[in-house]
């Protein structure tokens, strides 16, 4: 009975039956096997395209017939793309003449070694991305609302830019805003703009909530939407307590073509953008297709992209398909939220620990908008250096109490206390500039000092 309650309560997502409208079907009309059939289609399609026009890929796939992959264990079987080979040579994977390229994004990897990867997107691809926007926004705006957009928006073709003409597509108000470096102007910006939704990271959104003036923004602020690589939970928390707003998730990379899922009313896994793209979940070590809810490495293969399509992309997060059917009754595939990076692991002494894992207990602490971590040595033992950074007009004192509140929670981590079982092994600052913040949209990482 009460299943059936919340289904009556909470709207299928929009997704569906745009993801219908493009695969050719009416409304209502989506099933899994229609879903599957068209993503096969798509699938031999798009590696007779990059076959055709990619050196890379004709290297790579050239033995492969399209015609043979009838099912996706066939598929499974090919080769994948990492992100290593974008690096190396980008313009060897793409499909079209350079007059053909309206955008290039780089990404500057968060390590120092290695050139930024080069993403190419036609005209038609930014288009693709627009659309998703589009229906992707209805989730949990419309009409009525007005958004600010607290991501890069200056440039054309920019994720900011594209998610404003999305927005004007679905009749909401656009504010473009940038990312937050001052919360207060922040602020005073969706006050005076009347903003009853924010898109943004969730640092930049969090410093908002916890800055002074941000309890202005109670009740009047409906919806949030944060995206980066990982959304802390802790973090979405805080939002729905201050502001009495609901919290959605994103999941997008620039290879993905910015969006690749969000999550619908009933806040449960992400949506995904099936029409455009192949979602696979691998075991990082062996390469195998795992079994349908088991977690491990997201691999995407997209499927209308024209200027750098790629085939099964290693992404290097870690998530899982979830069995049962959302609450929302939609036919569409659910991918958990997901929880952090291979890459993003640290090993200390055989225990291995996320920033994801950090951010849970720490966000949680009054007055925190950030952080920054370090791993070194200190005559001869491992140490943690945490450096918090709090907002500007910050009531909360943080003293010695306040710092050993904090490293008990953190010795609430199972593998942070074994890795650094005494003391004086953890060590608290709040100097708030020891270690670089996240600024902008760069991934929040931990900083491995201990070689040097
Ligand atoms: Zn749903």
């Amino acid at each position: 009975m009460k299943d059936k309650e919340v289904a009556k309560i909470i709207p299928k997502t929009p997704l569906e039956d745009w993801i219908a409208r493009k695969i050719g079907l009416k409304e209502g009309e989506l099933t899994r096997e229609a879903i599957e059939s068209y993503q096969l289609a798509q699938l031999r399609k798009t590696i007779d395209w990059v076959k055709n026009k990619s050196s890379f890929y004709r290297q790579k796939l050239g033995h492969i017939e399209p015609e043979a992959i009838t099912d996706f264990s066939v598929f499974s079987k090919l080769p994948f793309t990492w992100p290593q080979d974008v690096q190396n040579n980008p313009q060897r994977l793409v499909c079209t003449g350079q007059g053909d390229i309206a955008r290039i994004v780089t990404l500057r990897s968060s390590g120092t070694t290695g050139q930024p990867k080069r993403i190419f997107f036609t005209q038609a691809d930014q288009e693709l991305t627009i659309d998703f926007f589009d229906y992707g926004m209805r989730n949990l705006v419309g009409p009525q609302d007005r958004v600010m957009i607290l991501l890069p928006w200056k440039q054309p073709g920019s994720v900011g830019d594209l998610l404003k003409q999305g927005l004007k597509r679905l009749g909401a108000g656009a504010i473009p805003f940038g990312p937050v470096s001052d919360a207060g102007e922040a602020i005073q910006c969706a006050l005076e703009t009347k903003a009853s939704s924010l898109v943004g990271i969730p640092t930049h959104v969090l410093a908002m909530a916890r800055s002074k003036k941000g309890k202005l923004l109670k009740d009047r602020i409906k919806s949030v939407l944060l995206s980066t690589d990982h959304v802390p939970h802790s973090i979405c928390q805080v939002l729905e307590d201050t502001w009495g707003c609901k919290v959605f998730n994103h999941y997008g990379m620039t290879e993905m073509g910015l969006g690749g899922g969000v999550q619908c009313a009933a806040l449960a896994g992400y949506h995904l953008r099936e029409a455009d793209l192949y979602f696979e979940i691998i075991d990082p070590e062996s390469g195998q297709v795992l079994k349908e809810g088991e977690t491990g490495e997201v691999v995407f293969t997209t499927l209308t992209r024209v200027g750098m399509p790629l085939i099964r992309y290693r992404t290097g997060d870690l998530s899982r398909f979830i069995p049962a059917q959302c609450p929302c009754g939609t036919v569409l595939r659910s991918m958990e939220i997901v929880k952090g990076r291979l890459a993003g692991r640290i090993k200390v002494q055989e225990h291995s620990f996320s920033m994801a894992e950090l951010d849970e207990v720490i966000f949680l602490f009054d007055g925190v908008v950030d952080y920054g971590v370090i791993i070194g040595n200190n005559s001869g033992l491992d140490c943690l250096y945490v450096d918090l950074k709090t907002s500007e007009d910050n009531t909360v004192r943080l003293d010695e109490d306040f710092k050993d509140r904090v490293c008990r929670a953190l010795r609430s981590i199972p593998a942070v206390q074994q890795a650094f079982p005494q003391r004086e092994q953890i060590l608290i600052s709040n100097f708030g500039k020891k270690v670089p913040f996240s600024t902008g949209t760069a991934k929040r990482i931990i900083i491995d000092n201990r070689d040097n």
